[in-house]
């Protein structure tokens, strides 16, 4: 057995393996747990997906992705945050989480801080590990999962290098307003921090929904096709920011994934004939109905974006001992714990149909009633 290199100990996968593994005892559950769309991809991009393999589009692509789609993704990035981005400063990924693996490895030297507003998505604290940096958690509970630019002041020391942000956010739901992310900026930008923008659930908004990018241009933006295209297992996103970043981004690409799979960048030409109205609608239906009910009984973060809601234990229960109570009635929801540095929480995922979301959170208000055990 080889000797396994330090850094893969500084992980690890438990939390959320533990859910899956109970997971897998129940039959037919309440699956309220899965980070995905239900809808597949868009006929439109399955038939450029054919399309690009019959064409033989099947061979590398240049590291910084193919210029159409650079250019289409250009014009995107102007439309939606007002941004100029250059061809140098776009970077075509293998996703978004290609897009924040690239930017650790560019940009967090060992030791250095980066700050993640807490509750945050998972895979942040572990690439910060996995590359020798240290994740310094914001605690975002007792500002309504916004962050308060006097926290993020005096979390900032010498070291800190970035600050990771994502609105709309995963597990939260919440999104930054246009006046917090102006005041975050500003807070950046005094003290030299460049900020990370996760905008991966940037088309599910419900309430206005600002880039980072449209009020800070010393921000890298990383967006992708994952969600808002049911195409999570195709691999594809896109980063714009500083040249340097993404040319140092597009250097370390050069060297691990080579370029974004080729045959879902044509087929992501064509992402604009796409109308993604039909879905954003669905979700936000969804979002409703399940806000009208679980209100009643459960704190829940403001539901502003994304797919999630991010909804407190009831009175007496841990994040934790509460799910293990839904799981034991075979209804599936993330702990909290899994999500950050606090167990007081849980995570449900509205990504399923109308009945099974009204059968869930339904059981969530009866189990509301039980005291722990
Ligand atoms: N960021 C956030 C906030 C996410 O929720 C996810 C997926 N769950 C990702 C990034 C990664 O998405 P992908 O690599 O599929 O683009």
């Amino acid at each position: 057995m080889p000797r396994l290199a330090a850094r893969v100990s500084r992980i690890d996968s438990s939390g959320i393996r533990k859910i899956f593994d109970l997971a897998r005892s129940l039959k037919d559950p309440i699956n309220l747990s899965i980070g995905q769309p239900d809808f597949d991809v868009p006929p439109e991009l399955k038939r450029a997906a054919h399309a690009a393999i019959d064409a033989g589009r099947n061979t590398y692509t240049l590291t910084q992705g193919i210029p159409e789609l650079r250019e289409q993704v250009r014009g995107e990035e102007r439309a939606v945050t007002g941004r100029d981005w250059t061809g140098e400063q776009t970077l075509i990924t293998s996703g978004v989480s290609g897009g924040l693996f690239l930017a650790q490895l560019a940009l967090v030297d060992d030791g250095d801080e980066v700050i993640i507003p807490d509750p945050y998505f998972v895979m942040y604290k572990h690439l910060v590990r996995l590359f020798g940096g240290t994740p310094v958690y914001l605690d975002t509970y007792a500002s309504g999962f916004g962050i308060d630019p006097a926290a993020l002041e005096r979390a900032i020391t010498p070291r800190t290098k970035l600050l990771l942000i994502n609105s709309p956010a995963n597990p939260t739901g919440r999104i930054l307003s246009r006046a917090e992310l102006e005041a975050v900026a500003a807070v950046c930008a005094r003290r030299g921090v460049l900020c990370v923008s996760d905008e991966i659930y940037r088309h599910f908004a419900y309430v206005p929904m600002t880039s980072m990018a449209a009020v800070n241009s010393d921000t890298l933006v990383l967006v992708g096709h994952s969600k808002s295209f049911g195409m999570t297992g195709w691999r594809l996103g896109y980063a714009c920011g500083p040249t340097e970043v993404v040319q140092a981004m597009t250097k370390v690409q050069q060297y691990s994934f080579v370029c974004a799979p080729s045959i879902t960048q044509y087929a992501a030409l064509a992402c604009p004939q796409v109308d993604l109205h039909p879905h954003i609608d669905a979700y936000r239906a969804k979002r409703d109905l399940m806000v009208g009910i679980l209100s009643k009984r459960f704190e829940l973060a403001p539901p502003d974006g994304a797919f999630y809601l991010w909804a407190k234990a009831p009175d007496g229960w841990t994040g934790a001992r509460f799910v293990e109570h839904c799981i034991a009635n075979n209804l599936l929801v993330i702990p909290g714990n899994v999500f950050s540095e606090r167990d007081t929480h849980f995570r449900i995922c509205y990504t399923v149909p109308d009945e099974k979301l009204r059968q869930g959170a339904e059981l969530l208000c009866r189990l509301a009633e039980a005291k722990p055990g």
